[in-house]
């Protein structure tokens, strides 16, 4: 272990009150802007199988309260290392994520993700929590350790075979959110813990996600598009339109909107601000991913803001459905930038200049074909979690 490293932990140990009977620290696996996570030893995980008693606990440790019960079944620790683990001699170790969720992050913040978290429990997808500790104001959540693949050292190799596999892995998992009306809001390959040996990946990181409805108010993209083309010709677009030029005087009070999420990743209709955003913003995130995986190109989009943004998209999908994506959310897109074309180009047509080849496999389309339900402009046709296991690209049967 790095010395550095050490020190961070040998300062978390010593400071949260009780962590050092209960767990014992291995190594920083991840390090982001809102937390840290540890991978370390359960040393107290009998108390889990036995249908575990929170009174048998160290008293010195806080619990969250409730703490989350855990069933016998479906054991979601991962053994460090299979072969390893057989050599050895007595009960096999069990491993944890700690993760430390910085004090920085509002204490609404932090029990929102708890309890989406404690929602999705009994998601097989997704990391469970088993529990989490409070210290003063340091909250610690305990997931199990899931043993997985850097993303950077597989995106390149993989065959359309396993792009499937990963892919059909990661819906499962959206399903499962999906279905919960949650959204995630920050599906990106760092969330998605995958193991390509075992072909299985769980989702982790609720820090950003929320649940459907909350905090939204009425947009335009919600009405039927008759109703919506009517409202356009009319009154909006010339209430939302453009004032000439850059809208330097513009009086109108500005958007607000959920914009969280990773850069490179974000929906369209994140982008133009949506007051009613659904988690078909996760399919947009996970058909970023699969551009990278059949594109070999990571990352994809590499944009400093949300306008940047705007014009990668519009590079790809041209002007015309820019405009009309735009009008959707009540808003407008202009441009003058003279590489954006009207049209845009086809994703096989990008997907083939990433790879400099001239033609793609019967497999490969499919992928397309499939990616480009994931790409719709439009968050109401675009594919759901559930419609995209049904694809063909999905159920193609590899034996
Ligand atoms: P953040 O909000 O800081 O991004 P995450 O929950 O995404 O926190 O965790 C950060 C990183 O820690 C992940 O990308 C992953 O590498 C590692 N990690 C998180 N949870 C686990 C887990 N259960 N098992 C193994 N590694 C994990
Ligand atoms: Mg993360």
């Amino acid at each position: 272990v790095d010395p550095s490293v050490q020190e961070d932990m040998d300062k978390f140990q010593n400071t949260f009150k009780g962590i050092k009977e209960r767990f014992r620290l291995i190594n920083r696996i991840g390090e982001g802007t809102f937390s840290t996570v540890y991978k370390a030893e359960d040393l107290l995980y009998d108390h889990f199988e036995n249908d575990w008693d929170p009174d048998k606990e160290n008293p010195n440790l806080n619990w969250c309260s409730p703490p989350v019960k855990r069933r016998k079944t479906n054991h979601p620790y991962e053994d460090e290392d299979d072969h390893r683990q057989r050599r050895q001699e007595g009960p096999p170790k069990k491993y944890v994520a700690i993760k430390k969720i910085y004090a920085t992050s509002s204490p609404m913040r932090i029990l929102n993700e708890l309890e989406l978290l404690h929602d999705l429990q009994n998601c097989n997808s997704v990391c469970p929590l088993i529990t989490a500790f409070r210290n003063t104001d340091q909250v610690i959540a305990i997931l199990p350790y899931f043993r997985h693949t850097d993303f950077r050292d597989y995106f390149r190799e993989f065959t359309t075979s396993q792009v499937r596999v990963y892919f059909r892995s990661l819906f499962t998992a959206l399903e499962a959110v999906h279905e919960r009306r949650i959204i995630h809001r920050d599906i990106k390959p760092t969330n998605f813990l995958y193991d390509s040996a075992k072909e299985r990946g769980v989702l982790v990181d609720f820090g950003l996600a929320e649940k459907e409805g909350t905090e939204c108010k009425p947009c335009l993209c919600q009405k039927d598009s008759e109703r919506r083309r009517a409202r356009i010709s009319n009154s909006v677009a010339a209430t939302m339109g453009p004032s000439n030029g850059y809208p330097k005087n513009d009086s109108r009070p500005s958007r607000r909107a959920n914009r969280a999420g990773t850069r490179g990743f974000r929906a369209p209709e994140v982008l133009f601000k949506c007051t009613n955003q659904t988690t078909k913003l996760d399919i947009w995130s996970a058909g970023v991913i699969l551009l990278t995986f059949l594109s070999r190109r990571f990352p994809f989009f590499n944009s400093a803001d949300d306008v940047e943004a705007m014009i990668e998209i519009a590079t790809i999908f041209g002007v015309q459905r820019m405009k009309s994506c735009a009008y959707l959310h009540g808003t407008v897109f202009e441009t003058n930038i003279p590489t954006i074309g009207k049209t845009g180009f086809t994703l096989e047509k990008i997907i083939m200049w990433s790879k400099a080849v001239n033609s793609l496999s019967g497999e490969e389309k499919l992928a397309v074909a499939f990616l480009e339900r994931c790409f719709e402009l439009d968050p109401n046709k675009r594919i759901s979690a559930k419609e995209a296991l049904e694809h063909d690209f999905l159920r193609v049967d590899d034996e």
